[in-house]
């Protein structure tokens, strides 16, 4: 089997997981690949995922001409051409509408939180790009933004982007998004989220290296600077993750305190003799969470 009939045929494998998992309905969702420096391999206009054969795909170059295939190219190549563009180092790019993640797009909160290491370590945070019709000029302009410092974003009102090394790599990525979404959603509803420290968040970028993960670092060290300058040197808009200063803090959950929006996620600080109304279980983590505290003193 040549390369390129083995890339035909992860193409179809990638496209039946992402239906047979959901994250595509009827024709929903594209994937491209490298073919070489200057070929793209790509899923066709208007076919379902999860039922692709390795001679659907289209081959083009990087200026979306097609080369080869007897249907069209994705509706949505212009995104993938430019991700391609600012991405020298990435190989595939897979787009998908997978419901949690998307819910999250739709509802305009950024999966920005440290709550999992090998989130944090993988993806870092995952920005939303601002809504844009799909299919036009205007969906790789509001992916350009982040894409230089960011291997997944959730696009708004749409759904989810992700590039990799390779096409198994962005695929994954898309598994781990949604995995994420789905965890973010079963916390937010217990009622709260401990967030990983600033410090571990640090630590768990330092080890990156052992890991093999070579993409643009995710997470901006400062979190007053939005644009950040890669190790190439170019200017790049970083989301910053939401991580509390000190071993162990924890955020207190959006509800406690009256004004907070539920976007930010950022703790409302409460004003001394301001009253805080807390659900009962609130109130029982509290307590929880002192006599805790008594005991490890
Ligand atoms: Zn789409």
């Amino acid at each position: 089997m040549t390369a390129e009939e083995q890339l035909r045929c992860d193409v179809v494998e990638v496209g039946r997981r992402m239906y047979a998992r959901g994250y595509t309905a009827s024709n929903d969702g594209n994937i491209s690949v490298r073919l070489g420096t200057d070929r793209l391999l790509m899923t066709p206009k208007s076919v379902c995922k999860g039922f692709m054969t390795p001679d659907m795909m289209c081959i083009t170059d990087l200026a979306g001409r097609k080369l080869q295939g007897d249907r069209d190219p994705s509706s949505e190549m212009l995104m993938h051409l430019e991700v391609y563009r600012e991405r020298p180092d990435a190989r595939a790019v897979v787009h998908a509408h997978p419901p949690i993640a998307t819910g999250f797009a739709v509802a305009g909160i950024p999966l920005d939180r440290a709550v999992l290491a090998e989130v944090l370590t993988t993806l870092g945070s995952i920005p939303i790009a601002e809504y844009a019709t799909p299919s036009t000029s205007e969906l790789p302009a509001a992916v350009r933004k982040y894409i230089r410092a960011h291997d997944g974003m959730l696009l708004a009102n749409h759904g989810a982007l992700t590039v990799g090394a390779d096409l198994y790599a962005a695929y994954y990525k898309m598994e781990t998004i949604e995995h994420f979404a789905k965890i973010s959603l079963v916390a937010r509803l217990l009622g709260r989220e401990n967030l990983i420290a600033r410090e571990e968040v640090d630590r768990l970028q330092g080890l990156r290296g052992t890991y093999g993960i070579k993409a643009p670092a995710p997470i901006c060290a400062d979190p007053s600077e939005v644009l950040s300058v890669l190790d190439s040197g170019d200017p790049a808009t970083c989301q910053v993750v939401q991580a509390p200063h000190g071993a162990g803090q924890r955020l207190v959950p959006d509800v406690v305190g009256a004004g907070g929006d539920g976007r930010s996620g950022a703790p409302t600080a409460p004003v001394e003799g301001e009253e805080i109304r807390l659900t009962y279980r609130e109130l029982s983590a509290l307590i929880e969470d002192a006599v805790r505290q008594l005991r490890e003193a």
